[in-house]
């Protein structure tokens, strides 16, 4: 995996080590000399990870940590702290200051690249669901997502030790600590009282690579991480102390983090809460994603955008520079005959021929919309006055000129189809409802002098 890399130490031959080691991992790397350098850099060369030295003359790495962590410009960026302390407070400090982890100079090759394609990942994954989800609040949906905060559950904890004892002592001291349900799971229950829906599974397991046998905690952790009610869960690994070979390999097969034995409790629950924190804004927005895409833009019977599309479609190109923007509102003409004389199926039928012909006299930058029964919108950017007028009168004689065969034991059927025009000129900033509104008064005024004919409509209030 490649990704960009800001190394963060006031001494140059610290920086120097740590390039070479990443440059041959085939990392780009960038270099900061002080803390304030490297909040400069972090908010424009948006690096995917921070290498961020802990004693620096002009500011903390933990100072740099929380600033990083409290914009959320650069808050999804992760950090590891990189230190000659080694002490458990600075330890802590620099967790609760928002660091995904803590190394130790002289850093060790393998534990830190494992590290990094772990962070790499994780944050890769965030990015893509952020990106996915933009595009569909984009289209309107923000407000049908709201509220997913709400229903927030306390969050559920496993731990997987061998032996119940183990455990259990860890259980004691995070019951208090990490504000979720914390349960002491045997590793087959592990696998299988896995519910079928995904809201059962636990958020964080906590895992000894040892179990019964060697390994077997690893081995469950690719299990977990294969099976699809436990795939997104986070998972903790935990090694005896100084086993950094087999952490580069939990890391690799997807563990979120690693701790080592002898457990300090206190930094489990603090990385556990920094887990299930990632899960959940992880889960958040998958949700709102899932929301964005069961809405459907598009209309199931003809296959065109639906009215929720057009209205923010039809905003977006008012918004754009040009000559100015056309609506139309169509509408068939007694179009409840034709279901009346040919039964529903057939009138089905009628609307997507009518879809597909509107459609064929369009270009790809119009809009075409099914708002409503047998009533289409169709939006032209950048149109003026003569140009609207005849593509208006072209969807108009699309339908009207020839018949549609709704009936094979029938003579082919006449369908009309009215039309109200309005015009927005440019930068009016006239509102989609209005300029709807003013079409659909064009489209009641082509109605009742006789259908099946384009009516202008008047020029807006002033
Ligand atoms: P007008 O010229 O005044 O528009 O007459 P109309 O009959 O087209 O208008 P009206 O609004 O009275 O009736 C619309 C009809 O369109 C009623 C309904 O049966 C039919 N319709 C609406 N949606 C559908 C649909 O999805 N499928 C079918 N087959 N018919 C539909
Ligand atoms: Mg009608
Ligand atoms: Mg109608």
């Amino acid at each position: 995996m490649t990704g960009r890399i800001l190394v963060v130490d006031d001494v140059a031959t610290n920086r120097i080590v740590m390039k070479v080691k990443l440059a041959a991992a085939c990392y780009a790397v960038d270099q900061a000399d002080s803390g304030a350098e490297a909040l400069r850099l972090a908010a424009t060369c948006r690096p995917d990870l921070i290498l961020l030295d802990v004693l620096m003359p002009d500011m903390s790495g933990l100072e740099v940590c929380r600033r990083l962590k409290a914009d959320p410009e650069t808050a999804d960026i992760p950090v590891i702290l990189v230190t000659a302390l080694s002490d458990r407070a600075s330890k802590m400090a620099g967790l609760e200051a928002g660091a995904d982890d803590f190394l130790t100079k002289p850093v060790d090759e393998v534990t830190l690249l494992a590290r990094v394609r772990s962070l790499l990942r994780a944050s890769d994954t965030v990015r893509e669901l952020r990106e996915r989800g933009d595009s569909s609040v984009g289209m309107g949906f923000a407000e049908a997502m709201a509220g997913f905060d709400t229903k927030e559950r306390p969050g559920r904890i496993w731990l997987v030790a061998p032996g119940s004892k183990g455990a259990v002592v860890w259980k004691t001291a995070l019951d208090d600590q990490v504000g979720g349900e914390v349960r002491v799971v045997p590793r087959e229950i592990a696998l299988t009282e896995i519910g079928v829906d995904d809201g059962e599974a636990a958020d964080v397991f906590v895992i000894s690579a040892d179990l019964a046998h060697r390994n077997e905690g690893l081995r469950l952790l690719s299990d977990l991480r294969s099976r699809a009610a436990t795939r997104h869960a986070a998972t903790l690994m935990v090694l005896p102390d100084g086993d950094s070979e087999r952490a580069a390999i939990a890391l690799d097969l997807g563990a979120s983090d690693i701790l080592y034995e002898p457990v300090d409790t206190q930094e489990l629950a603090i990385r556990i809460r920094a887990q299930l924190g990632r899960k959940r804004q992880a889960d958040r927005l998958r949700a709102s994603l899932r929301a964005g895409l069961e809405l459907a833009v598009t209309d199931s019977l003809t296959g065109l955008h639906n009215r929720r599309y057009a209205l923010f479609q039809l905003e977006r190109m008012l918004a754009r520079p040009g000559r100015g923007v056309a609506v139309m509102m169509l509408d068939l003409d007694h179009f409840k005959g034709i279901n009346d004389r040919h039964g529903h199926a057939a009138g089905d039928h009628v609307l997507r021929l009518v879809a597909r012909r509107l459609r064929a006299q369009l270009r790809s930058g119009d809009l075409l919309a099914r708002i409503g029964g047998e009533e289409f919108l169709v939006a032209l950017p950048d149109a003026d006055r003569a140009d609207a007028i005849e593509c208006a009168e072209r969807l108009r004689s699309s339908i009207a000129d020839t018949p549609f065969d709704v009936d094979r034991d029938l003579p082919a059927t006449r369908v009309t189809l009215s039309v109200g025009l309005a015009l927005a000129a440019a930068a009016s900033g006239e509102s989609p409802g209005s300029l709807i509104d003013r079409a659909d008064r064009a489209l009641y005024g082509a109605k009742s002098h006789g259908r099946d004919q384009v009516t202008l409509a008047g020029l807006p209030a002033a």
